[in-house]
């Protein structure tokens, strides 16, 4: 077993003594995601930085000096992070040649604890999509079997933890992005609760329900990276506290105390049988193991996908705005006055899904429409909310699966953007309320991974990362 296939934490400790290099880690993270080049997870390496970073950590350890808990550890950032040393595109032509004068929150709070960035993520650009198939660049294969998605649109850092290349990724997830590659590629995904995590510095998608997140192998893993990154930033008004004792998982955590809901609306028509039957036999173990499940229902649950539909791309519209051609991203060579600049930068720069996003939510923002579309999906995405908050007073987690179904074939969705859309269709209620929510592997059918979602009350993020722990355990 390489040195990177271990724990995190054993990862750091073993920097911080001087058993391991930091340099020849990032080595070995560069070499390994360039051995598997086939799965066209990557978009752009950040070597010359990565081992620069490296070989500063490696002269801190040798002066004697304490680095942090991600000592030395390699990581891959979707590329829709801001980073210093390469480029940052957001998988669009719009911002091929783009280098960030400055660094996401993330990431520098991630370098602050001694990790270290080689590597940028493919993803569907602007992170619109479920598959990473809307990437303005190329398709991420699955690892479990290349004709497949690996899921979207964070498959490139799903895809490279599945692929054990690096010890953990960072993704974005404005309806479902970390969960659902998570899900598709059988590593742990997890979604913070909103605020949590700074989204400064990262390209912005629907603001209300962007957040920020780890992809990594165990729970562990994935609470060691939530803990290095959350937390208020002066940068981001919409971030919160972070919880005083931290995001380690509690190891005594008591599953015979917890109460457990399976949501209803999740368990019904529509799952694929493996599927179905995977999440039912984590559910067994629940039960088995002493913990107190029972049935819930979140009547306006089946709203959720309609009412992301009309709340992300009215965000989306306002957010890509900015993308005029002027101050940076690609302006049309071809414009001869102001007007025909913005038109042109804009039509070569999106590609369709983007174009889509935009008309639809200047649509559902136009006067006229505003009443009948947005404001009618606030008042439901309010009533979604409250929803959670009930089912919370009587359940201490929300349990069912990501998905209805396994990874799907490659091309299979990508004519019926409104069958991509139904990807999302137990992800993003959690997304809507704000809601922590983690994808955690629990099985698998015909050789393809399935996630147990689970969903904990808003803050709870220590105890849903505890629980995860003790899920994992059960296997
Ligand atoms: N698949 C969803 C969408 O296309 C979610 C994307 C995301 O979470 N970034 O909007």
């Amino acid at each position: 077993m390489g040195a990177l296939e271990l724990p995190i934490s054993d990862i750091a400790a073993k920097v911080q003594s001087g058993e391991l290099s930091a340099k020849e880690l990032v080595k070995e993270a560069i070499s390994n995601l360039e051995a598997a080049a086939e799965y066209d997870a990557i978009i752009s390496y950040t070597k010359g930085r990565a081992l620069e970073g490296a070989a500063k950590i490696d002269s801190k350890v040798a002066a004697g000096e304490k680095i942090g808990s991600l000592a030395g550890v390699p990581f891959v950032a979707k590329d829709n992070f801001l980073t210093l040393g390469g480029k940052t595109t957001a998988a669009s032509n719009m911002l091929k040649d783009f280098e960030a004068p400055y660094q996401a929150t993330a990431i520098e709070r991630l370098e602050a604890a001694g990790a270290i960035c080689v590597a940028k993520a493919n993803l569907d650009a602007w992170a619109h999509g479920s598959s990473t198939e809307n990437s303005d660049f190329f398709v991420t294969k699955n690892p479990h079997d290349k004709t497949r998605v690996p899921g979207g649109s964070s498959g490139g850092s799903a895809a490279v933890v599945a692929l054990k290349s690096v010890p953990f990724a960072i993704g974005t997830d404005t309806g479902g992005s970390i969960r659902l590659p998570a899900s598709f590629c059988g590593v742990v995904g997890y979604k913070p609760t909103y605020g949590l995590v700074s989204r400064s510095g990262v390209v912005a998608m629907a603001s209300s329900t962007d957040v920020i997140g780890p992809l990594a192998r165990t729970v562990d893993d994935a609470a060691l990276v939530l803990d290095a990154m959350a937390g208020k930033d002066e940068l981001d008004s919409t971030t919160i506290d972070r919880d005083e004792k931290g995001y380690q998982p509690t190891t005594t955590y008591h599953l015979p105390t917890t109460k457990i809901g399976v949501i209803r609306e999740y368990m019904s028509e529509g799952l694929d049988t493996g599927v179905k039957q995977s999440i039912e036999a984590a559910i067994e173990k629940f039960r088995q193991a002493g913990a107190q499940v029972n049935e819930v229902s979140l009547p306006s649950l089946p709203l959720a996908l309609a009412v992301y539909y009309i709340v992300c791309p009215a965000e989306v519209s306002s957010n890509l705005a900015r993308y005029d051609g002027q101050r940076y991203g690609h302006s049309s060579a071809e414009a001869k006055t102001l007007e025909d600049s913005y038109f042109l930068s804009r039509e070569e720069g999106f590609g369709a899904e983007a174009k889509r996003r935009i008309m639809i939510g200047a649509y559902v923002l136009s006067s006229g429409y505003y009443e009948a579309y947005y404001k009618k999906a606030q008042t439901v995405r309010t009533k979604i909310i409250n929803e959670f908050k009930e089912a919370f007073e009587r359940f201490d987690f929300l349990v069912g699966p990501i998905a209805p179904n396994t990874a799907f074939k490659i091309g299979e969705r990508t004519d019926d953007p409104l069958k991509m859309y139904l990807s999302d269709v137990m992800t993003v209620a959690a997304n809507i309320s704000g809601n922590p929510a983690i994808s955690l592997p629990v099985g698998g059918a015909d050789g393809l991974p399935i996630g147990l979602q689970i969903i904990a009350p808003q803050k709870a993020d220590r105890t849903l990362l505890s629980i995860s722990k003790a899920i994992e355990e059960l296997k």
